[in-house]
């Protein structure tokens, strides 16, 4: 049986940038309206016991707790610590090890918030789609400003020291197929970023993707496509494209239970700051994620969790793909494309992904290449 591994505490209902993609504030789930703007003690405290009764249950050894928004860092220097602090004192005596992450737009970032996340060890993820340009198309603060320079600053301070740097995980940027994906790529490397990731945009068969006018185009796999060539060309172990190894890892038969690819269940709670629990947080493109749970009176057992329609789907892995997904060729490797992007109407999750003939030319390619690299090794 699959179980909860990682925990997402949603310590923000609030952002201070208004992106025009964002899943929380702007698509199918209008949870956030009735949230209250950040996350209360009670809340953490109960999380973090319970998630602790959980993983001992369980019998995990290791869990990841990862925060996020709106925007985590408007949650406040004093509160997140002292959240991090609780965590590690109570899951001390356990043996059982916990990654801390944290997901930030790195506008309000500053040498404050580093010395916190380098004393508990925590991995921040930066989003950063490409040049100026690229980037203020959709992140912009609500007063219609551009936020790159200041997403620019922090990278920078992330990569000033060698102490920064330990805390930085690289950035996260969402697909936007009128750039060139060889400048965008060379635009983060030039910058000193060594670790970066694409998603695709958060869209599904009612909400279709930017410039995807019908399903058999395949403008992002050929964007990815073009981009994979140059990963192998620059043939430099010290820069990850994260999208592209978990690829290659499935496509040469390994595990990987990332929840964006593969066949493996999704293993991620939602915490959000009322304390109700919710499915895998980009699900609120298309649907309410709420699981009809709250941390103050549920506890986390995985089958009460289950009994939930949706979090039926995202536990079932293989069993929750459409007969289409069942039968393709690929299957262990593209798990039917990431779950939010499977959604109609009509049919629900029973839909291979809205990127399927995307995901289909990429990994093909990636698979001719990795076959054509054995051949001549
Ligand atoms: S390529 Fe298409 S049919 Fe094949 S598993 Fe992926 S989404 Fe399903």
């Amino acid at each position: 049986m699959s179980e909860f591994t990682t925990f997402l505490l949603k310590v923000s209902g609030k952002c201070n940038l208004n992106c025009s993609y964002c899943y929380v504030f702007k698509l199918a789930d209008k949870s956030w309206k009735k949230q209250p703007p950040f996350m209360s003690t009670e809340i953490w405290q109960t999380s973090a016991n319970k998630i602790k009764d959980y993983a001992i249950n369980h019998q995990l050894k290791s869990i990841g707790i990862n925060l996020h928004g709106g925007e985590p860092l408007l949650f406040g220097k004093k509160n997140t610590e002292d959240l991090f602090n609780y965590f590690e004192s109570i899951f001390r005596q356990t043996g059982i090890n916990i990654s801390f992450g944290l997901q930030t737009n790195g506008t309000l970032l500053d040498q404050g918030w580093i010395d916190i996340f380098h004393k508990y060890n925590v991995g921040i993820g930066i989003s950063l789609d490409g040049n100026q340009v690229v980037h203020d198309t959709n992140r912009k603060f609500h007063s219609g400003e551009g936020s790159y320079e200041k997403v620019r600053r922090a990278i920078n301070l992330c990569l000033s020291t060698e102490k920064n740097r330990e805390v930085f995980s690289g950035t996260l940027s969402v697909i936007n197929i009128n750039s060139n994906p060889l400048e965008t790529l060379h635009e983060f490397l030039n910058m000193g970023i060594k670790n970066v990731d694409f998603l695709f945009p958060d869209s599904n068969y009612s909400n279709l993707p930017p410039g995807k006018g019908d399903f058999l185009d395949t403008h992002y796999g050929d964007w990815l496509l073009e981009m994979f060539d140059e990963y192998l060309n620059l043939n430099n172990s010290n820069i990850s494209i994260r999208l592209f190894d978990v690829l290659m890892t499935l496509c040469l038969g390994y595990k990987h239970n990332m929840d964006v690819y593969g066949i493996t269940p999704i293993e991620i709670l939602v915490i959000a700051t009322n304390g109700d629990l919710h499915a895998l947080d980009s699900l609120k493109a298309s649907v309410s994620t709420y699981l009809g749970a709250n941390i103050l009176t549920n506890d986390l057992n995985y089958s009460t969790i289950n009994e939930n329609k949706l979090g039926r789907v995202q536990a079932g892995g293989y069993k929750s793909l459409s007969e289409k997904c069942k039968n393709c060729d690929i299957v262990n490797v593209c798990g039917g494309g990431y779950l939010p992007h499977r959604y109609s109407i009509s049919r629900e999750f029973d839909n291979p992904s809205i990127y399927c003939v995307d995901l289909y030319k990429l990994i093909k390619h990636i698979n001719a290449k990795l076959i054509a690299m054995k051949q001549y090794s």
